[in-house]
């Protein structure tokens, strides 16, 4: 990994800024609507194209949603804050200012914790967290030699969640990052959807001394929308930090674009551009208020938070605490979870079904689990039918893919596709027969003593039936085979 190529005489410091798409109807100002994926420019109105006149009305859903979301993160959520106009020019933001919110955002002061793979925990403290607005899209590969502009996401309500720089590897950043994605989808508040850009990462990064506790100049990677990306690209501006000072040079205060295809991190915008956002109170917009009751109305609908569901999994149905972590992932999981170990007495035996064969299912089939076709009870039928022996193992992992595939019922399938266990009668003999005089010398060192090696010719049986012999019947029949000698 990227940071362990840094030399431990040094140190990263990382804080990430993160732009959130809030899950609303409309825009953070105007009615437009929010669909990803429609035809350019037919999501716009006079508020969001910037045209003179046009007023901006806030948006109360995603006012709620931002709440929501700084509750969950512990911050302090301000009874009063102010709309800022963040002035600059791009061919994408139309009124030539972002409305967002500058000295007195909605929120400041939290914390997440987050557990990096391997289990080492972390608890990483949330700067501010504030509401503002998406600008418009440039597209460079609509036209040739041209570039188009876009203004469907102009408006758009996000928030922005800036953390402390308190970060020291880009594993860290990452543990972090899944685990507030997570939450803000278990809240509702966000789809996340990294492709569609609901969820974009800025990065800062600088080195130091190790142990120094010093602010060193920072490089900002801006726009990352993958996760992977984005630790190779802390560690590859790491490295460079830590090249740069050892050769005595300085690091320059720079944004910076990070290219997948050649693993590299590029200056976006030189020194001289640095902007002078001119920030200023929003003059069309009221102070927003946020009354108690509203945020006591707000605390009262949070859901059961992923670390919450975790601990229950281990306590209310005696989980690993690995089992308890993978099967929270999302609220569907859990819950299809839950039903199933519910509908069976064996919530662990549960938990391997879900973990290994719905999971499967999702992944072979290329469906997300939210749209996965999974009868909990059919699931759990299943597991019944391996428990007291009428399906083997995996004869009931072959019966429930069938079920997500067709929708039909273990019944159904077992009877149409003849997926049930032989136990007996002439097909079984049959294979043992097969089975026994294939090897005629596994046969002879069984009869004179490599007692293990029945094993072998139970895998034999188990391989010509593709999974359908009786285990219990096969050992009994072959022990008595084999012994007649
Ligand atoms: P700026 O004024 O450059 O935007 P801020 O102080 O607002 O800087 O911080 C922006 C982000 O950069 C925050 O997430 C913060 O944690 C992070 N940050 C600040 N200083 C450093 C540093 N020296 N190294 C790495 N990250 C930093
Ligand atoms: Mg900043
Ligand atoms: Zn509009």
């Amino acid at each position: 990994m990227a940071s362990a190529d840094m030399s431990p005489a040094y140190e990263m410091v990382i804080g990430l800024e993160i732009h959130v798409q809030l899950k609303t109807r409309s825009k953070m100002f105007c009615g437009c609507g929010v669909e990803f994926g429609a035809p350019p420019n037919t999501h716009v109105c006079p508020v969001c194209l910037g045209l003179p006149g046009a007023l901006p009305v806030v948006n109360q859903q995603a006012v709620e949603l931002a709440v929501l979301a700084a509750r969950a993160l512990n911050c302090q959520v301000h009874r009063r804050s102010v709309f800022a106009r963040k002035n600059y020019f791009y061919p994408d933001l139309p009124k030539g200012y972002q409305i967002s919110q500058y000295d007195r955002p909605l929120a400041t002061g939290g914390w997440l914790e987050f557990t990096e793979e391997g289990g080492a925990g972390g608890r990483l403290s949330i700067h501010r967290l504030h509401v503002e607005e998406d600008s418009g899209k440039s597209l460079h590969d609509r036209f040739p030699r041209s570039t188009a502009v876009d203004l469907n996401r102009a408006g758009v309500p996000l928030v922005e969640i800036v953390t402390e720089p308190q970060l020291r590897t880009p594993a860290q950043a990452r543990a972090f990052l899944g685990r507030l994605k997570q939450t803000l989808e278990y809240l509702e508040v966000s789809d996340c959807n990294m492709e569609e850009g609901s969820l974009r990462v800025d990065a800062n990064v600088s080195v130091r001394p190790a142990g120094s506790g010093e602010f060193m100049p920072k490089t900002e990677v801006k726009n990352m929308n993958s996760f992977s990306q984005l630790e190779k690209a802390l560690g590859f501006e790491a490295a460079r930090h830590v090249s740069v000072l050892q050769s005595g040079g300085v690091v320059e205060h720079q944004t910076m674009l990070w290219d997948p295809l050649r693993g590299e991190a590029r200056p976006m915008r030189g020194k001289e551009e640095v902007h002078d956002y001119r920030y200023f109170p929003e003059p069309d917009l009221p102070t927003l208020e946020v009354s108690d009751e509203l945020v006591e109305e707000l605390a009262g609908r949070l859901p059961e938070m992923p670390w919450e569901k975790e601990r229950r999994f281990v306590d209310e149905y005696r989980l690993p605490a690995y089992d308890a972590e993978v099967l929270s992932a999302s609220r569907t999981l859990a819950d299809l979870y839950e039903a199933v170990a519910q509908s069976t007495s064996d919530p662990k035996e549960a938990s391997n079904w879900v973990m290994g064969e719905v999971l499967a299912a999702s992944n072979d089939l290329g469906v997300p689990v939210e749209r996965l076709q999974v009868d909990p009870e059919g699931l759990a039928e299943v597991i019944g039918l391996v428990a007291e022996g009428t399906l083997s193992h995996n004869l009931g992992k072959q019966v429930f893919r069938r079920m997500v595939e067709t929708g039909k019922t273990a019944e159904q399938i077992m009877e149409a596709e003849g997926l049930r266990l032989v136990s007996g009668g002439d097909q079984l003999e049959a294979w043992i027969s097969e089975a026994v005089t294939e090897n005629p010398t596994e046969v002879e060192r069984y009869r004179k003593g490599e007692e293990k090696l029945l094993a072998f010719f139970i895998g034999q049986v188990m391989r010509k039936s593709q999974g359908k012999a009786d285990p219990g019947r096969t050992r009994e029949a072959l022990l008595k085979r084999l012994d007649q000698g």
